[in-house]
């Protein structure tokens, strides 16, 4: 339907269009009455961030924007002050130590595992959305040639500026390739290894769209490639295998490509579809065709983002230089981030007085993809924090003063043991992922078929990682980052391991028959299964008049009780005939789409599959609502 064939008139026409002022923290409640929305649509989004609270906890304004912009709705700050100018504020650097603050406790999807980094570029206009450069992650077993292969990138491609100099590693830096007179730049974390990478991961940061798996042509597939697949298979990043060290009279290509094939990593040479380029990170050969396959696949992944967004993105590394103070590398995955923003990261925030390029080049700006030094936060962050830009000094300060508070309270909670079983959260993919160890061979088999055996077909068991032998300080890595659980049947876990899992709160669970194990898990399951919902009438819209609009007609309707919303089902109710079950596709407001409409209020609305509206019909608009599962 065109944009103008829809619109209601009234005097009030741009009223929609403003944005709700609520308070900071706020309640879900009165976030939810603030927005007119259900607080069933904000929990459930709270949940999708992984934070089950109950209606009455408040919420910092970080995180009420954050479910905001999932339902397209803009809001600011009630009472802002006014900003102080620029070059004072510079200056007014926030104290160390936080004020202690009556305020309620304060929730924040920074402490949920789970990228939000996503879920910004996700609420992004897709017109708006641009491409930006690929950032690519090395891993590989110790020795292989990470740290030679990154070297020798950096040394020969790195983008050289004016001021800037190569410097040490920094956290990323970024080179620039040229393949068929194209110029990609491509970003490269430079802090190696499959720890760094999952650390990152287990803070929710999502950063890596390539993962550079290093294997050396001499010694093949070893216990930490192995690992390597599994981190970047959980994290569900595409691998490109480097396969180093041909230079070598022992390097044996066909080995390696077998193991790979053997690991799911088929050469596209062999007709599989993993790229694997041989190279010698020593002697540089083959890099510019390693480096071509990245362009290859940039083009493929295609990783987009708006630099005229939100600015967000994720620390890399932070330090406090003696001379210049607390020096944080940031990387910018959306929107862009320029001197003298306002930034906060975890519980600390500042304004950038100063931001340099990888390689100490002075920069005024800089936009998705790109890593840059700054200078200007209070205390250093730690590395695969979420950060983001705010408008106002204020709004910085109190989202890093809220995070604080949360911090406070979670150190004060302790897990309850029977959380085994409380796992009825809703979780937005359906699947519990499990870490599997048993004592032999010939125990882990029997295990997983027995795993695979259980009957449950709203749930997908995904086991990341199955091996022989004791639960390893790898395993808790791994299920930390991956929100897994980690099950052992007759193996142990060394103390340190165990209170590894215990301060991150990850369930390891300990079986000595297998049919206890099956059992527990087949629990699990139920507990996690799908919820019961039923239909309840959320509102009532009266039609007053019809008309043509492109491909049917709609309905101009004032909303008598309740709310309507846009995607909802929906019933036709007209007296003295059968009810019509539909879906509302389209409400306006005028001539603006809009996802709700309160009571009162004027509106224009278009039923799936129904175009024939009479005066009086009454549009009764529906919601699932959860009800206790019955068992
Ligand atoms: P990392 O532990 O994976 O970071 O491995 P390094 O980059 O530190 O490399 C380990 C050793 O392998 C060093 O002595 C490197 O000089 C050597 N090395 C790395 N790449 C190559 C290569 O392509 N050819 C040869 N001959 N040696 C290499």
């Amino acid at each position: 339907m065109s944009e103008d064939t829809m619109a209601v008139a009234s005097p009030e026409a741009s009223e929609d269009q403003r944005v709700a002022l609520i308070d900071d923290p706020i309640t879900v409640g009165e976030l939810a009455e603030a927005v007119s929305r259900s607080p069933i649509d904000l929990l459930r989004i709270l949940m999708k961030f992984g934070m089950m609270v109950p209606i009455t906890q408040a919420i910092d304004f970080e995180t009420a924007s954050i479910v905001c912009a999932e339902l397209d709705i803009q809001i600011g700050l009630r009472s802002e002050q006014p900003e102080a100018p620029v070059a004072e504020a510079v200056e007014e650097l926030p104290e160390a130590e936080a004020e202690a603050d009556e305020a309620a406790p304060t929730a924040s999807p920074t402490a949920a595992r789970r990228s939000l980094i996503r879920d910004v570029i996700g609420a992004e206009a897709p017109q708006e959305l641009l491409p930006r450069p690929l950032v690519v992650t090395v891993l590989g077993h110790v020795d292989h040639g990470k740290t030679t292969l990154l070297d020798t990138i950096r040394q020969a491609n790195v983008v050289e500026s004016e001021a800037g100099g190569i410097t040490q590693a920094t956290g990323a830096y970024q080179v620039r390739h040229e393949t068929d007179g194209q110029i990609q730049l491509i970003t490269f974390i430079d802090t190696p290894g499959h720890e760094a990478f999952t650390q990152m991961r287990a803070r929710g940061a999502e950063v890596t769209d390539l993962v550079i798996l290093v294997v050396a042509a001499d010694d093949g597939v070893m216990p930490q490639t192995e690992e390597a697949i599994d981190h970047a298979q959980a994290a569900e990043v595409p691998i490109l295998v480097a396969l180093n060290k041909i230079d070598r009279p022992n390097a044996n290509l066909n080995r390696v490509m077998t193991q790979l094939s053997n690991h799911g990593l088929t050469p596209t040479d062999w007709e599989g579809d993993t790229q694997v380029v041989p190279i010698s990170a020593l002697t540089g050969e083959n890099i510019d065709d390693l480096l071509d396959t990245i362009t290859l696949l940039t083009d493929e992944l295609a990783p987009r983002a708006n630099p005229r967004g939100r600015t967000v993105g994720t620390v890399l590394e932070a330090h406090v230089d003696r001379k210049q103070g607390v020096t944080t590398m940031l990387l910018v995955q959306n929107g862009t981030l320029r001197k003298g923003d306002y930034v906060s990261t975890g519980n600390t925030w500042g304004r950038i007085k100063s931001m340099k390029a990888f390689d100490g080049a002075l920069l005024r700006e800089a936009g998705p993809g790109a890593p840059v030094q700054v200078l200007g936060l209070s205390e250093p962050p730690v590395a695969g924090e979420f950060w983001a830009c705010h408008a106002t000094k204020k709004q910085a300060e109190q989202q890093a003063k809220a995070r604080r508070q949360q911090d406070r309270v979670a150190d004060q909670a302790t897990p309850a043991p029977e959380d085994f079983f409380a796992f009825d959260q809703l979780q937005e993919e359906k699947e519990l992922r499990l870490i599997v160890r048993a004592d032999v061979q010939g125990s882990l088999d029997p295990v997983l078929s027995s795993l695979r055996g259980i009957k449950q077909n709203e749930i997908k068991i995904q086991v990341l990682r199955h091996a022989v032998g004791d639960v390893s300080a790898n395993d808790v890595l791994l299920a930390e980052a991956s929100q897994a659980m980690i099950v052992g049947f007759n193996v142990g876990v060394e103390r340190a391991v165990e209170e590894r899992a215990q301060a991150e709160g990850i369930r390891v669970r300990l079986y000595r028959i297998i049919y206890d194990l099956v059992e527990d898990i087949e629990k699990l399951l139920s507990g996690m299964l799908e919820p019961v919902y039923a239909e309840i009438v959320i509102g009532q819209a009266e039609v007053r008049q019809s008309f043509l609009v492109k491909g049917g007609r709609a309905a101009g309707c004032v909303v008598v009780d309740g709310v309507v919303k846009s995607n909802a089902q929906a019933r036709l109710v007209r007296p003295g005939s059968q009810e019509r079950s539909t879906r509302i596709t389209e409400l306006r407001r005028y001539r603006d789409r809009v996802d709700t409409v309160s009571m009162g209020q004027e509106c224009g609305i278009r039923l799936l599959d129904i175009n024939d509206f009479a005066d009086g019909d009454l549009i009764e608009v529906l919601e699932l609502q959860e009800q206790a599962r019955q068992l």
